[in-house]
């Protein structure tokens, strides 16, 4: 491995996050996930995320992305109660002026909010159950180097906390 390799920062430990670090893990030795808030427990609405108890749909082939990097992920969401449905068959399509007829068209997705898919999928993340810094660890973003700002052609140097 080279050194480059050893350890990857991931700022944000929400949906790409997560999924991120999951990812970074099979590649690095250690992987850190950097998040502002505290995570409480599982189904607490917190800060960063005020979406969070909107209902989101999880469509097919997210489904299946998800559950390449964490495995039986759609098992654990149906024992959560997260409802399945045929996209065809138990929703309905209104398009060109009128309501499409329904048919059971095999693409099942999950009907959730997005605090318990975000719970499910950090119950698999690598590192689980977090452990906080010395000090509640805080992200202030990507430190751009001194000089040209990002865009003028400046690099961005690396993640800074405080
Ligand atoms: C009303 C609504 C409905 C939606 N419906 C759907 C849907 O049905 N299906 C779907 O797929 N998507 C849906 N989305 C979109 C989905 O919610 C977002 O795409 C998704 O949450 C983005 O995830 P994220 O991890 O990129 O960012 P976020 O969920 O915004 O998380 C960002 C994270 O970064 C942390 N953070 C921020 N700043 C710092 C810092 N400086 N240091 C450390 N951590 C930091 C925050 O605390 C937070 O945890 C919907 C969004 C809304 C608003």
């Amino acid at each position: 491995m080279s050194a480059s390799s050893e350890h990857a920062i991931v700022y944000g430990g929400s949906m790409v996050g997560l999924v991120t670090a999951g990812v970074l893990s099979r590649h690095f030795a250690r992987v850190t996930l950097v998040e502002r808030d505290v995570y409480g427990d599982a189904l607490q609405p917190r800060k960063g995320v005020p979406q969070a108890l909107l209902n989101h749909a999880l469509l097919t082939r997210g489904m299946r992305v998800f559950q390449e990097i964490f495995p039986a992920l759609e098992q654990r969401l149906v024992e959560a109660g997260g409802p399945r449905f045929d996209m065809g068959a138990d929703q309905g399509w209104f398009a060109h002026g009128g309501w499409r007829p329904r048919v059971d068209c095999g693409l099942r997705a999950f009907s959730v909010s997005r605090l318990l898919l975000e719970s499910v999928v950090r119950e698999r993340a690598p590192g689980h159950p977090p452990r906080a810094g010395p000090r509640r660890p805080r992200g202030d973003g990507l430190a751009d180097t001194p000089g040209p700002r990002a865009g003028d052609g400046g690099a961005v140097e690396g993640p800074r906390g405080r």
